[in-house]
């Protein structure tokens, strides 16, 4: 069928809405109708080559919307339901059989590999050339083809645009705290960075009651909004020299969990001497430059343990759903983080990011949406014709 989705043609080169051929969903895939997608950091590591995946490429990993046909083989979810798509796994590694799929030995390769997860090759092509598809989804598209395994149904009455972030940047957010970290009341937790992955992991750890929560970052609205979603205590970096003493001052004795959103070697390391005798640091960035990041003596003596974490080692199709139960409990308020974008306005959403105005975007693609991208409806339209341009350069922090 034909779609409209943003292609990516070359590094770093413009987001182009154009018409892009969808294949029909194979065995154990589903086809979803996107509501909303979100823009998660990760795009724009893909849109920059970051990771080489083949060009062109349409890339997208947090959509959301409704199911419209489903594959053989495809059991729990029919037509009609509410779906928030997430990251790709094998379904078939040992991992993926002990149900950890978060830690599916093909994790790279699916989700950056251009490929669909269940064959290895992709549903996407334009002109008689393939194009590559990201984390088993593209879903910055009208429509996705997606692995079964990977979507997650939610309630009907639930707004997709809040399910989709759901999907990549809250879960692993909030996910590190609560599934890595396993924490529970007693825990005293430290998240380094503000952004919409830290404060998804502040808000896991609210939910689940951490006794001691400390937001550090360096803008004072971001700090104050930490505090409105559940943090006892925030450090501005700023203004703090010793932030790992001052961590050790607030809890008494050292964090029990640090979670690094920042991927700042500097903020790394006090993340780690912040930590209590035997506490576990997760690092859930991309880590850029980690010049100082010298930690020998901070792990091995006082036996801490320092260990990646993604996608907040997330069952999707259980930790989906019981974000959006948290929430509409009123005690995981996702919608104070995000904002709201028509789908064609997606240059703006990146810009607003990376003056950071906003802490996370999520585009609307709505029905009207759909109908005025239908193929000879109104070529002159901006949004249909293929000349929406992108004028932010990636990546963006
Ligand atoms: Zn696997
Ligand atoms: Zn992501």
């Amino acid at each position: 069928m034909k779609i409209k989705a943003y292609v990516v043609h070359e590094a770093n080169g413009p987001y182009l809405l154009e018409d892009v051929e969808l294949d029909e969903p194979k065995a154990g895939e589903v086809l979803v109708r996107n509501v909303a997608t979100g823009i998660c950091h990760t795009d724009e590591f893909g849109r920059s080559q970051g990771v080489p995946i083949p060009l062109p490429l349409v890339l997208g990993h947090e959509g959301a919307g409704i199911v419209e046909r489903v594959g053989t083989g495809v059991e729990d979810l029919k037509p009609g339901d509410h779906v928030g798509i997430t990251y790709a796994f094998d379904n078939s590694c040992d991992a993926c059989k002990h149900g950890e799929p978060y830690y599916c030995e093909n994790f790279n390769p699916i989700n950056f590999g251009g490929v669909a997860t269940t064959d290895g090759t992709t549903r996407l092509h334009q002109d008689g050339r393939d194009v590559s598809m990201f984390f088993g989804q593209s879903s910055f598209a009208t429509h996705s083809v997606a692995a079964a395994a990977s979507v997650a149904k939610v309630d009907d009455d639930i707004d997709l645009g809040l399910v989709a972030p759901l999907g990549c940047g809250v879960q692993t957010g909030a996910g590190a705290v609560i599934n890595a970290g396993q924490a529970d009341p007693s825990s005293q937790v430290a998240v380094f960075g503000c952004g919409a992955v830290g404060m998804s992991a502040i808000m896991g750890a609210a939910v689940v009651d951490c006794k001691t929560i400390i937001a550090v970052g360096g803008n004072p609205k971001s700090l104050e909004l930490a505090r409105e979603l559940g943090a006892t205590h925030t450090i501005n970096r700023r203004e703090v020299e010793d932030i790992a003493g001052e961590i050790r001052r607030i809890t008494g004795r050292g964090a029990d969990i640090s979670v690094d959103t920042s991927g700042n070697g500097n903020m790394m390391l006090n993340a780690i001497r912040g930590l209590k005798f035997h506490g576990t640091f997760l690092p859930v960035a991309a880590a850029g430059s980690l010049e100082h990041f010298e930690v020998g003596a901070d792990i091995m003596m006082p036996m801490r343990t320092m260990r990646g974490t993604c996608e907040g080692e997330s069952n999707p199709k259980q930790f989906i759903p019981q974000m959006v139960k948290w929430y509409k409990e009123g005690r995981f308020p996702i919608d104070r983080i995000l904002s709201f974008y028509d789908f064609k306005d997606i240059d703006q959403a990146l810009r607003d990011s990376h003056d950071g105005k906003i802490i996370k975007a999520v585009l609307r693609i709505s029905w009207s949406c759909h109908e005025v991208m239908a193929p000879g409806r109104d070529a002159d339209n901006d949004v249909g014709s293929g000349l929406v341009r992108s004028g932010v350069p990636g990546p963006f922090l």
